[in-house]
């Protein structure tokens, strides 16, 4: 019954996990069912006046997965394919990874099936307002905190703080995160998920006795993920030579200029055409031989028939569940590829989201080389505390970033005991 309700193959994905996890932890079985239920699953529609006179009716989500260690957190998507299950998938995997990088949140996500490429700016403005009011009530600083996340961006950030803030009178900047720094953003925010997994890809690098500057790297989707991930790993002396965004893939074995790939896509909304690199199928680009992949856009892209063709030595999964169960295991039996799970592996986007909320709430500045010097550690910490759980317990780096998240959680609840 509760499956049926969030019937989804991400969601299935994200149980599936879950489960095994649980098994592996022995984890009381009471402490397993509160663990794994969302405890607020919200569903709200939205119309709204389109450009062309109709109006259309949108169906938006809001998932909270648990309130247990302090308030929720987690993005907002606007994308076509998300429904009931795929934003609560995403929001349990948000418990884990605040929990695993120690932060004082539980998980949420929210999502809107829309797309947003094909509406106009104005068309995004209202449903993104007509959503923030219709939320109002179930949100809030000290309750649930939004971000941006596939599709929405930091002016999202921005029509959202502007309605809560108006009905509130006065300024409410805590109310979301990745939002412009002239709205009390946090410096370094933009780049702060795409520099953690750069950042982290180079330590899995390191470890391996691989160097940057001789290193190679493909990344999969090049909007705010993938484009800083890409252009912190060029800045470190990594050469870049495959990236892909939904409009086409794109390959260069001196390296692509990413700066200069970025400045097309804002003028030609997507990487295809660009002058300086040949096209290339975005199924095989994930196969080429390169020491760092990144997927960097949607879930299920490494699955049971290309993980083990995989030609990487290490795969840093920058957005989240880019691998299915059943590629998990053909790389785990294949052993030749270091893994660094989402969980961890995008932390840095809520770690800096954190850095802004307590910016927010003590009303101060930070500098954004005191920001990232910040992050730096906090994912070091998280990747040591990993590596050494999972050769203690002989598992994968993915079952042990999971068990030191759900076991934070675990213990929580244990603590807490149960109402009534
Ligand atoms: P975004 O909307 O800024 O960019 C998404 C990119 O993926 C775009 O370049 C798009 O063209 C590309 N894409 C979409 N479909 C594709 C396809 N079929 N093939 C190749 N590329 C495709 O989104 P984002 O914020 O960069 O998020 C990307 C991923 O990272 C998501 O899984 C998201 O949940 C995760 N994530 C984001 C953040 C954040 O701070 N934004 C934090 C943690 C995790």
């Amino acid at each position: 019954m509760k499956e049926r309700l969030l019937q989804s193959p991400v969601f299935q994905m994200a149980s599936r996990q879950f489960d095994q996890v649980a098994e592996f932890m022995e984890l009381p079985e009471e402490i397993r069912e509160r663990c794994k239920w969302p405890k607020r699953l919200i569903t709200v529609t939205m119309p709204v006046h389109m450009d062309d006179g109709r109006t259309e009716v949108f169906f938006g989500h809001r998932v909270q997965h648990h309130l247990s260690r302090g308030p929720v957190k987690g993005g907002l998507r606007f994308h076509p394919t998300v429904d009931l299950g795929e934003v609560a998938a995403l929001a349990m995997w948000m418990t884990w990874k605040c929990a695993l990088m120690r932060l004082p949140y539980g998980g949420a996500k929210g999502g809107i099936a829309c797309d947003p490429r094909t509406m106009s700016g104005r068309e995004c403005e209202k449903l993104t307002r007509r959503f923030a009011a219709e939320i109002m009530p179930f949100v809030g600083e000290e309750v649930d905190i939004m971000a941006p996340d596939l599709g929405t961006d930091e002016q999202t950030m921005a029509w959202i703080l502007d309605i809560y803030s108006t009905h509130a009178g006065r300024l409410v900047p805590g109310i979301v995160t990745g939002k412009p720094v002239e709205l009390q953003g946090s410096e370094g925010r933009r780049e702060a998920t795409g520099h953690g997994v750069a950042f982290l890809a180079m330590r899995a690098l390191n470890k391996l006795g691989l160097q940057n500057k001789v290193a190679t790297a493909v990344v999969q989707g090049f909007g705010n993920v993938g484009s800083y991930a890409a252009e912190t790993m060029a800045w470190s002396g990594m050469k870049v030579i495959g990236i892909a965004d939904v409009t086409g893939a794109l390959w260069n074995d001196h390296g692509i200029d990413v700066c200069a790939l970025r400045e097309f896509t804002e003028v030609n909304g997507g990487v295809a055409g660009f002058p300086e690199a040949e096209t290339i199928d975005p199924a095989e680009l994930l196969l080429q031989e390169c020491d760092v992949l990144v997927p960097a856009a949607l879930e299920r892209v490494i699955t049971e028939e290309n993980a083990g063709k995989l030609n990487c030595r290490v795969l840093a999964e920058a957005a989240n569940g880019p691998t299915t169960p059943g590629a998990d295991l053909i790389l785990d039996q294949r052993g030749d590829v270091f893994v660094l799970p989402d969980v961890l592996c995008n932390a840095g986007g809520v770690t800096v989201s954190y850095f802004e909320w307590v910016q927010n709430l003590s009303r101060f500045h930070w500098s954004e080389r005191e920001v990232l010097t910040k992050l730096e550690t906090m994912l070091e910490g998280a990747f040591e505390r990993m590596l050494h759980y999972a050769h203690d317990k002989g598992v994968s780096h993915r079952t042990a970033a999971l068990c030191l998240g759900v076991g934070e959680v675990a213990e929580v609840k244990k603590r807490r005991g149960l109402f009534p």
